[in-house]
């Protein structure tokens, strides 16, 4: 901790170093009580708003700050990609999800848009409902809307309506708050918060290259970003016994890596950057096509501002005037 004045203090056996790789280790206590003692640092400090509803905060303009002195951080790594940006909102279209396939691997993180499509009559019901507190959202209608689960989601289909792609496939910069229902008492795990990621749609060789590239990136930005940190191979967590036999294979395939750094003290530590190959499994959902007709393969890199914003309040302290300058340059002066 660079910071003793409005710092987080953690307990004692959680000071750790920037670059101090013993931090990694995971000490035995129950991993909860971390969690909970730094997300009540958070709100005590008003870095983060809580809600009645866990994984849902309001952000003050320090955490933002932060978060935009990433987003500056991660452009600056990426000018020489040539990447394409496009913003999407935090939503899509439900037949796009509905291709993507991600209801056969994480049904219990969507989440939909359900609205009100009735008349007086069942107007009437809905209010007499809520008076007497009783259920009423079992009346809302499926939309055609879904959250977006994922930053890279809504590139896809864009995509592939253009036709095969150019030789030199494509590289797009996203970013969007994305949902997952996942509600938690770690300030790590938010069922709303923003993923910035460049994904790349080419060949295999150009999606494998590219994912090398951005694995060293990753790692040279959260040294300068003075952050302790390890990457691993992961995988996501697919719902139910099946889903044990897909990750096991995500990972014996090394199609995930994650960069990881201790943000909740007693608690292993957080994946706050993933690296993945998608391999054609997008190809199939949609035609995306490389400029010889075959199936594109995809890979994308994940940058969690939220998660690295916590990361760096944890590791430096809740004021960023007492920062390590190398710090405050990386992210554009803030
Ligand atoms: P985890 O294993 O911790 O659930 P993940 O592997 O599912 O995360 P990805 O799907 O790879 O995460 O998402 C890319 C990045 O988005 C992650 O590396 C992380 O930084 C961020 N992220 C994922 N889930 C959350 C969450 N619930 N709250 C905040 N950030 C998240
Ligand atoms: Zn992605």
């Amino acid at each position: 901790m660079d910071d003793t004045s409005n710092a987080y203090v953690p307990g004692d056996d959680a000071s750790v170093a920037p670059g101090d790789h013993s931090a990694m280790a995971r000490p035995a206590q129950d991993p909860d009580t971390g969690r909970r003692a730094y997300r009540q640092a958070l709100i005590d400090a008003r870095v983060l708003f809580p809600s009645t509803v866990d994984g849902i905060y309001g952000r003050s303009g320090l955490f933002e700050s932060i978060a935009d002195g990433l987003n500056y951080a991660v452009s600056k790594l990426g000018a020489d990609q040539d990447a394409e940006v496009m913003r999407f909102p935090p939503a899509m279209p439900r037949k796009d999800f509905e291709a993507s396939e991600y209801l056969k691997g994480f049904p219990q993180l969507a989440g939909t848009v359900h609205c009100f499509c009735g008349g007086d009559r069942e107007h009437h019901r809905l209010l007499a409902r809520l008076e007497r507190g009783e259920e009423w959202a079992d009346q809302q209608q499926p939309t055609d809307v879904v959250l977006a689960p994922a930053a890279c989601y809504p590139v896809y289909p864009v995509v592939a309506s253009r036709g095969p792609m150019p030789r030199e496939g494509l590289v797009v910069d996203v970013l969007t708050y994305c949902f997952r229902h996942e509600p938690s008492i770690d300030p790590a795990r938010m069922q709303m918060f923003r993923q910035r990621e460049y994904v790349r749609l080419g060949t295999a060789e150009q999606i494998v290259e590219f994912r090398q590239r951005w694995m060293e990136r990753g790692t040279q930005l959260a040294s300068l970003l003075g952050l302790p940190h390890e990457v691993d191979v992961a995988n996501d967590p697919f719902f139910g016994r099946g889903g044990k036999i897909v990750a096991d294979s995500q990972r014996e395939l090394k199609l995930k890596f994650e960069l990881l750094v201790p943000i909740n003290d007693g608690a292993p530590p957080t994946a706050c950057m993933s690296f993945n190959y998608h391999m054609d499994h997008f190809a199939h959902a949609w035609p995306l096509r490389t400029a010889d007709g075959a199936p594109a393969h995809t890979g994308c890199v994940g940058f969690g501002i939220e998660r690295l914003t916590l990361a760096l309040l944890r590791h430096h302290g809740f004021k960023p005037a007492n920062w390590p300058q190398r710090v405050r340059d990386v992210l554009g002066g803030i």
